[in-house]
C-alpha cells in the first residue's frame, strides 16, 4: 500500500474566563446554572436592545494573540454579522468578526516526542459572541439561552498537523497556554475549548492539498483524537478503492466510535456576512496594547528551556514542573529560598509536594505549605536535623496547620538524635540486652550490624541519625 500522509487543520473556539458576557452584563459562566437565568434583552436579541463591548474581551484575545507570536495584532477591526437561522440564535445571526479580524499571522510550536518541534501557523485569531444550546429531550427540543453572548476567540491553524496524535498535543498545550494566560479555564468537557477539524490525506512527499472533512463537535482530547485517526483510516480505505473525497461535515458518536455525516459543509456565502451596524470598530491604542503586554508573562516552553539551563534540571523534571505556572512558580520561589541544589527541590516537589496538590485539588500557590517552608524543611534534613520521614510527615502537618516547620519540630521533639555521646549511650544499652546477636556478630555475622541499627532506630522513634547510629555500632562492636 502506497505511504499517506494526514494533513490537518484545526478550528478552536475557545471560551474567555470574563465575569461577564460579550456584549452585556449578564453572568458568562452558567455552568450548573439553572436554564435561561442568565439572560437580559441584549444577549436573546429583543428588538431595540444594544450590544455594548465588554474590554476585558478584548484584553484576554490581544494577550492570546500576543503568545501566539501573531504577526499583526490589529489597530483597527470590526465586527460582522454571520447570518443564519438555528432556534439557539434568537437574533437571527451570531456577531462575529470576519475578513477584518482582531489579529492575524503567528504560529504555535509543540514538542514531539523525539524531541522535535512542529511549528502550527495561526491564521487568524478573532473575538466573537457564542450561540445557545440545544437540548434534546426525546421528540422535544429545548431551547437554553444562557451561552448565548458567552464571549469567545476562534483561533484557526493551517494545515500544519500530521497526525491525530499531533492533534491531541496540539490541544493539550493550547489548554496549558490559555490557563497560563489565565484566560480561559480550558475544560473541554465543559465545552470552554471546543475544536473543529479539517481532516485531507496525501500521498507522503506531495505539496498539493486535496479534499477535506471536517469534523465537528467533539468533546474531549481523546475523542478528537479517535475521530480524526477513524476519519483518516476512512480516507485512505476511499481512495485506495479509487473513490473521490467529498467535502463532507462529520460528526463523532462517541458512544458508536464512529463518525456520521451532518450534512454538506456551507459555503461562507451562505451566512451574508456584513459588517455590524450596532458596534464601533475595536481600535487599539499603543499605548494601551503596550502596557497590557507587559503583563505577558513568561511562556511554558521558555520557562522549559531556562529551567534545564539555569537551574540544570533534567528535560523531564523542566517540563512537570512547567506544566502549570502556579507550579513554575512555586518551584523558583523555593529553589531561592533554600541553599542547596535546585534538583533537590525538584525532586521534593515532584515526589510529594505534586502528591499534596493533587489531593488537595488545588494550585500550589494556594498551598498552606508555602515555598518557604518547603525549602525549611528540606534544609533541615540536608543538615541532618530531622530524618527525611520526619520531613515528609511535616510537609502534611504543615499543610494541614500552616504552622512554621520549626516550631512543630520544636513542639513535638522531632528533632533527629544525632548527638553521637547520647546515641553511643543507647547503643550500649541495645548491645548489653542482646548478647546472642553480639556474639553471632563478633563470630563473623556482621550483616546483623542493620539489625542492630533498626533496634537503636526503634529505642528512638525513628529519630536517629542512621549514619551516626551505625557508626557509633560498629566502634562498640569493634571492641
Ligand atoms: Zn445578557
Amino acid at each position: 500500500m502506497a505511504e499517506y500522509e494526514a494533513v490537518i487543520g484545526l478550528e478552536t473556539h475557545i471560551q474567555l474566563n470574563t465575569v461577564s458576557k460579550i456584549f452585556c452584563g449578564c453572568k458568562a459562566d452558567s455552568w450548573q446554572d439553572p436554564p435561561n437565568t442568565n439572560i437580559c434583552p441584549v444577549c436573546t436579541g429583543l428588538p431595540g436592545a444594544l450590544p455594548a463591548l465588554n474590554q476585558v474581551v478584548v484584553e484576554k484575545a490581544v494577550l492570546l494573540a500576543a503568545a501566539v507570536q501573531a504577526e499583526e495584532i490589529r489597530p483597527r477591526s470590526y465586527f460582522a454579522r454571520k447570518n443564519y437561522f438555528y432556534p439557539d440564535l434568537p437574533k437571527g445571526y451570531q456577531i462575529s468578526q470576519y475578513d477584518e479580524p482582531l489579529a492575524r499571522g503567528g504560529f504555535f510550536d509543540l514538542p514531539l516526542p523525539g524531541g522535535q518541534m512542529r511549528r502550527v501557523t495561526i491564521h487568524k485569531l478573532h473575538v466573537e459572541e457564542d450561540a445557545g444550546k440545544t437540548l434534546h429531550r426525546g421528540d422535544r427540543r429545548l431551547i437554553d439561552f444562557n451561552r448565548c453572548g458567552v464571549p469567545l476567540v476562534e483561533m484557526v491553524t493551517g494545515p500544519d498537523l500530521r497526525s491525530a496524535d499531533e492533534v491531541a498535543q496540539y490541544l493539550i498545550r493550547l489548554r496549558q497556554l490559555l490557563r497560563w494566560l489565565g484566560i480561559s479555564d480550558a475544560d473541554m468537557e465543559r465545552g470552554q475549548l471546543r475544536c473543529d477539524a479539517n481532516v485531507s490525506i496525501r500521498l507522503a512527499g506531495q505539496d498539493r492539498l486535496n479534499p477535506k472533512t471536517e469534523i465537528k463537535n467533539v468533546n474531549s482530547i481523546t475523542n478528537v483524537r479517535d475521530a480524526v485517526q477513524a476519519e483518516i483510516e476512512r480516507q485512505i480505505r476511499e481512495v485506495e478503492a479509487g473513490r473521490p473525497i467529498e467535502t463532507w461535515t462529520l460528526d463523532w458518536d462517541e458512544e458508536r466510535q464512529a463518525l456520521s455525516k451532518m450534512r454538506a459543509k456551507e459555503t461562507e456565502s451562505d451566512y451574508r456576512y456584513f459588517r455590524e451596524p450596532d458596534l464601533l470598530p475595536i481600535i487599539l491604542e499603543s499605548e494601551w496594547k503596550a502596557r497590557l503586554l507587559q503583563g505577558l508573562p513568561e511562556l511554558p516552553l521558555e520557562r522549559r528551556r531556562r529551567f534545564v539551563e539555569q537551574y540544570d534540571l533534567p528535560e523531564y523534571d523542566a517540563e512537570i514542573l512547567t506544566e502549570e505556572r502556579s507550579l513554575s512558580e512555586y518551584f523558583e520561589q523555593a529553589v531561592e529560598s533554600f541553599s542547596g541544589e535546585p534538583k533537590t527541590v525538584s525532586n521534593w516537589l515532584m515526589n510529594d509536594v505534586l502528591r499534596l496538590i493533587r489531593e488537595q485539588g488545588r494550585a500550589a500557590g494556594a498551598l498552606q505549605l508555602t515555598p518557604g517552608h518547603l525549602a525549611r524543611i528540606i534544609e533541615m534534613v540536608s543538615a541532618r536535623q530531622i530524618t527525611a520521614s520526619t520531613g515528609k510527615e511535616l510537609l502534611e502537618q504543615v499543610e494541614d496547620s500552616g504552622r512554621a516547620p520549626d516550631d512543630l519540630v520544636k513542639e513535638q521533639g522531632l528533632a533527629q538524635l544525632s548527638d553521637e555521646a547520647s546515641l553511643r549511650e543507647l547503643a550500649r544499652g541495645v548491645l548489653q540486652s542482646n548478647p546472642q546477636q553480639v556474639e553471632l556478630y563478633r563470630g563473623g555475622k556482621t550483616t546483623l550490624l542493620g539489625w542492630f541499627v533498626g533496634q537503636v532506630m526503634r529505642e528512638t522513634g525513628g529519630q536517629a541519625d542512621p549514619q551516626i547510629a551505625r557508626q557509633v555500632l560498629q566502634d562498640l562492636l569493634g571492641e
